[in-house]
């Protein structure tokens, strides 16, 4: 499959807040005129333009998707600005999710309950706040391993985060079998579940307590909390960077287990390593980039996403 070319030489690779303040109408006289973005602060390194540029070549739309950098002071202004400067909409990413939340004039149920918009629709004058990440992630874990999370046993590292949230939200709304939380602050961990405990009531064997769960990150709690699993999915920070140990040791991981690293980086973190080298079935967590970005297009543009066209994006970085 060919790779669609980047829109324009012209462009710059990182827009700022100010100009779409202080020139709004630059971004419609651009060729091809601006019509989405990506806020955040740093946003230099996302890679959500690559993907989004092609899925709108593959479908022929007129537009482009740039980088814009926004200080969280200039971020509600900015935000306010979109419909202005002629923009379709924008994606959220680190640290302005919650902010996003706070400002669209209307919200999805999953955005709020996650305390965070990732992709905001301009309909006329108004804001609309969803969040892809939870849906996004249950479509990667049906490509990658054949499997509905509402079928599943998940141990959930990394749950005090923004993308562990989003999945923990969406165990929840899907009422998987079981969901454990664990995060490095167990604290965070522990209020997580019992917020979204009651949601797991049901007239199944167990009780909501017990569905939604939560254990320190100690290799004991670990080991005891891995046996009552079918899916360990690690939405912490470890494995970003190339010197991260490996979220979870050899030893704890067995084949029966799926496991999904959020971390899309790099290709094969040290966690994935480790649960091939057990015999697991792993997947990183680049189809969960890829989907949750396909339910933004669908978002923007209310037609199904030209997944294949995003997935050559993403990988030819
Ligand atoms: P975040 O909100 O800053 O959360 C970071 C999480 O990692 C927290 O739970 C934090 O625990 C934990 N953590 C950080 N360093 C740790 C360490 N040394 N040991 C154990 N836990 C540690 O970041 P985020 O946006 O949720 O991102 C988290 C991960 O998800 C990143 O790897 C990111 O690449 C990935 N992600 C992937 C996608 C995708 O589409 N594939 C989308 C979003 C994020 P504390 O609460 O204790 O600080």
């Amino acid at each position: 499959m060919s790779i669609p070319a980047a829109p324009s030489t012209e462009t710059p690779s990182v827009f700022t807040a100010r100009q779409l303040l202080e020139q709004p109408t630059l971004f419609a006289t651009l060729d091809p005129a601006v019509t989405l973005c990506v806020f955040g602060d740093p946003v230099a390194h996302s890679i959500s333009p690559a993907m989004h540029n092609a899925a709108l070549k593959a479908c022929g739309l007129p537009g482009q998707y740039v980088r814009l950098h926004a200080t969280a002071e200039e971020f509600p202004a900015a935000l306010r600005a979109l419909a202005k400067a002629g923009f379709t909409g924008a994606n959220v990413t680190i640290p302005h999710k919650p902010a996003a939340l706070a400002i669209c004039d209307e919200v999805e149920e999953r955005a709020r309950l996650c305390g965070a918009v990732n992709t905001v629709l301009v309909d006329g004058e108004k804001l609309c706040g969803f969040n892809t990440d939870g849906p996004g992630f249950v479509r990667a874990l049906r490509e990658e391993f054949y499997v509905d999370l509402r079928d599943l046993r998940v141990l959930l590292l990394g749950a005090g985060g923004g993308a562990g949230r989003a999945i923990a939200v969406q165990c929840a709304l899907e009422r998987c079998e079981r969901l454990c939380l664990v995060n490095r602050s167990p604290e965070k961990a522990k209020a997580l579940a019992t917020e979204l405990a009651p949601r797991f009531s049901s007239d199944r064997l167990l009780g909501p307590t017990e569905r939604c769960v939560w254990a320190e990150w100690t290799e004991d709690c670990l080991a005891q909390e891995i046996a009552q699993s079918d899916l360990i999915i690690n939405a912490s920070s470890i494995g970003m960077r190339r010197t991260d140990p490996a979220a979870l040791p050899a030893h704890l991981l067995t084949a029966n287990l799926l496991v999904y690293d959020t971390v899309y980086a790099g290709g094969r973190t040290p966690l994935l390593e480790n649960a091939e080298a057990a015999g697991a079935r792993a997947a990183n967590g680049l189809s969960m980039l890829l989907h949750q970005g396909a339910l933004a297009f669908e978002t923007w543009f209310n037609r199904s996403a030209p997944l294949e066209a995003m997935r050559a994006a993403l990988q030819a970085h």
